[in-house]
């Protein structure tokens, strides 16, 4: 997949700097798809986290 988008604050991937989100990513789940900036329907359960994209389908954390 094409990473275009960050996953936290749903900026462009090459607008600024997104170290804090990438530490951030790795322990939150994304709110913004990466390919498509849609927000993400995200479910948090004891093991982890899913994450969805109406076009892009789901991730899942681990
Ligand atoms: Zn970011
Ligand atoms: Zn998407």
């Amino acid at each position: 997949m094409t990473e275009v988008y960050c996953g936290r604050c749903g900026r462009e991937l090459t607008d600024g700097g997104h170290e804090d989100c990438r530490r951030a990513l790795e322990l939150e789940p994304p709110r913004y798809c990466a390919e498509c900036r849609r927000r993400m329907v995200v479910q948090v359960h004891p093991l982890g986290w899913s994450a969805r994209c109406s076009v892009h389908g789901e991730l899942v954390s681990g």
